[in-house]
């Protein structure tokens, strides 16, 4: 019911914000900037973040060493400077009890937004710094009507995504004047049976304890429920592209001829791994079975993805079909050919390799014996898409480092066929949960353990005072005829960090080891340059490379066998695992040494613990959430706001189920109770369009 008043009857949820009570013209355009045009977006305009103002306690009760929330108004305020060149915004409260100053260090544009006379609602821990000293991971500026916050009132306050012209306190109390009246025009699009089972609220009231809390635990609540409806939504998607993938033309039925098979099983100089084992089983089912194959290989640098393709490729080749398989650059793609061309000499195969920079003869007689079916194993690189390349039978595409290809690549390879099989290898390992949202689509294999009789990578965190003895090891290692990579976070010195920087250090390194070569590669480098750089380091001309994060995803030198990383705290957990990735890669054991700028915080003593990538990702997953990881599938369309992994997995996987259920009854979403369920995934999913299409 309604309780500011009653609601306009004209009132929809398509109308227009501007007609809202407090909004007019100047504020609508303002809430455009925030894709907020109509009443219904203003309700989905949900908090990013929620100040928990229920604990509130007197300034002069917070002790050193609390977590604490505090309101109080600012009597000074300004920035002072530190030696280390760290600027520090610095605000006194005041409140009926007593004063404590808070401090801001880095976060001196805070001098700007904060003045005195403002009234603050501060939450962190209480340190001491001459004095007792409150160092705010949160704040909030408060308004008039808030400072009946008093320490007794408790309440959750929301705070909105915002913008100029509009700060998060009139968002929220626009929503808040709105809120009642919107609230009984929502329809839920989902049975009651089946949010109830999973003790979720209905729509409408999960709108309201997400936009007004009495607790954050309510407000989770509300999280929840828009969370599973935005993961069946997208479920319902995947599930779909999943069959039409598979089912839209009937694919190849291959069959086991224990021929081309058998003899790279009886050539191959060492026993597969167990991983490997099991996933060419997955994939043989795949590709005996009449549906299309469409499955994701997930493993390591260094997992052996390559052998499990090429089983893949043989498979189709002893059918009488052509395996093509494509990498993202020549460098890569040469590594493969020479790799195939290896293991395939004894069965009297040889690859045929196309990359772009090939003169036009060489080319065109690659070209022409795809085209005729001479040639029955490809290797390249974009090339192999190209218009002019024809294939005889294409029965299999293998994609290397899919996610540096998008949709649109990969489908003008796979066209080259009648309904190939699809095999895609990721290097980039991710926890089930997000392989679920992100590739629900594909079938999934994934290698974990790494082939034995390989050298170990070994991790160790060093101090600063430990650093000439690390800088002592790289040295002897190198002149011992082994290579070593410096990683930094940065190219250059700054102002604003304090930071060792990449350039320096090179400059640094050379000086002091003029025997050795040292050689530097940047984001800032030509490509041409870099690409010079890492092949000469590759031949073993340059012995210590320094470089920010640029070194190239799966670049194979067995030879370097150490890694130091600068201010590994300013790295991503996955980032670091990528980068460790580098070495370990030849027959003796590799050190990456991790020299941290201050103490070593527990996310990285975790890392040193463990070489799993697919522990690694999860715990990369559980610091940083979604948001980066989203990025490599967001030109599908998946956009995933209110899911949180890895915390919402059981939800996911019910999501599934349903969506799964749901399409096995109604695979077009055509019945009269399905129709709002279709809207609706429509409307999140651009993708959904293409996937629903009728007819
Ligand atoms: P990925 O592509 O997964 O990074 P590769 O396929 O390049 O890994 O394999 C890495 C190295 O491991 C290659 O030199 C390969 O010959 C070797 N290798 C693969 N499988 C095994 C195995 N089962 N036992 C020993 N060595 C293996
Ligand atoms: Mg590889």
């Amino acid at each position: 019911m309604p309780t500011k008043g009653s609601a306009p009857a004209s009132l929809r949820l398509d109308t227009p914000v501007k007609f809202l009570k407090g909004v007019g013209e100047r504020r609508a355009d303002a809430f455009a900037r925030l894709g907020v045009v109509t009443a219904q977006d203003l309700l989905w305009h949900l908090p990013h973040r929620y100040l928990d103002a229920s604990s509130v306690i007197p300034v002069a009760r917070a002790r050193v060493g609390d977590e604490v929330a505090c309101i109080g108004r600012v009597v000074d305020k300004g920035v002072v400077p530190t030696r280390r060149g760290l600027r520090i915004f610095r605000a006194v409260l005041r409140d009926a009890s007593g004063v404590i100053e808070c401090a801001w260090p880095g976060q001196a544009f805070l001098d700007r937004t904060i003045e005195v006379g403002q009234t603050l609602l501060v939450a962190g821990t209480v340190r001491f710094y001459h004095g007792r000293q409150l160092a705010p991971s949160e704040f909030l500026i408060l308004g008039d009507d808030d400072e009946t916050l008093a320490p007794e009132s408790g309440r959750v306050l929301p705070v909105y995504p915002a913008t100029e012209g509009l700060s998060h306190k009139m968002i929220r109390s626009l929503v808040d004047r709105h809120l009642d009246h919107l609230l009984p025009l929502v329809k839920d699009v989902l049975p009651a049976a089946i949010w109830a089972e999973l003790a979720l609220p209905g729509l409408a009231d999960a709108l309201r304890d997400v936009h007004r809390p009495a607790s954050v635990a309510d407000a989770e609540r509300g999280r929840r429920r828009l969370a599973f409806d935005e993961l069946f939504d997208l479920q319902l998607m995947l599930v779909r592209a999943r069959t039409l993938a598979k089912r839209q033309r009937s694919g190849i039925a291959f069959e086991v001829k224990r021929d081309l098979t058998s003899a790279l099983k009886a050539a191959l100089p060492y026993e597969l791994t167990d991983d490997q084992k099991q996933a060419i089983r997955e994939i043989t089912t795949d590709m005996t079975a009449p549906e299309r194959m469409h499955r994701l290989l997930m493993g390591d640098v260094g997992t052996g993805k390559t052998v499990v393709a090429l089983f893949a490729m043989l498979l189709a080749v002893e059918n009488d079909f052509q395996a093509a398989l494509m990498a993202p650059t020549e460098l890569l793609a040469e590594q493969h050919a020479r790799t195939l061309t290896e293991l395939l000499a004894p069965l009297g195969i040889v690859p045929e390799l196309l990359l772009g920079k090939m003169p036009a003869a060489a080319k065109k007689a690659a070209k022409l014996r795809l085209g005729q079916g001479g040639a029955r194993i490809a290797v390249g690189t974009h090339a192999l898409m190209q218009e002019s390349v024809a294939f005889r039978r294409l029965g299999l595409v293998v994609i290397d480092e899919q996610h540096r290809f998008g949709v649109e690549q990969r489908a003008a390879l796979i066209g080259k066929g009648s309904a190939p099989d699809v095999l895609l290898l990721s290097a980039t390992p991710i926890p089930r949960s997000l392989a679920l949202t992100l590739y629900g689509d594909l079938d999934q294999s994934r290698l974990r353990e790494r082939p034995p009789g390989r050298g170990t990578v070994r991790t160790t965190i060093r101090g600063e005072q430990h650093r000439e003895r690390v800088l002592s090891f790289v040295e002897a290692e190198c002149r011992a005829g082994r290579q070593a990579y410096v990683v930094l976070p940065i190219i250059e010195e700054s102002e604003k960090a304090d930071l060792r920087a990449a350039t320096t250090m090179a400059e640094m390194l050379g000086a002091r080891w003029p025997e050795l070569s040292v050689g530097l590669v940047h984001g800032r480098l030509k490509a041409d340059e870099r690409d010079r750089v890492m092949r000469r380091f590759r031949d073993g001309a340059v012995q210590v490379l320094v470089a920010t994060t640029v070194i190239e995803v799966g670049i194979d030198v067995p030879n370097a066998t150490v890694m130091v990383i600068e201010h590994p705290e300013r790295f991503g957990l996955a980032q670091l695992h990528q980068l460790r990735g580098r070495i370990g890669r030849g027959a003796g054991d590799s050190h990456c040494i991790l020299l941290p700028g201050g103490r070593t915080p527990d996310r990285l003593k975790a890392f040193a613990a463990t070489n799993d990538g697919f522990a690694i990702a999860e715990l990369d997953l559980k610091e940083r959430g979604m948001g980066d990881l989203i990025g490599a599938r967001q030109s599908g369309g998946i956009e995933v706001r209110h899911a949180r992994l890895p915390e919402d997995t059981p939800l996911l996987q019910r999501a599934r189920e349903l969506a799964g259920q749901v399409l096995a009854a109604d695979p077009m979403l055509q019945r009269t109770a399905n129709q709002p369920i279709r809207a609706r995934a429509l409307a999140r999913f651009p993708r959904a369009t293409e996937l629903f299409r009728i007819g």
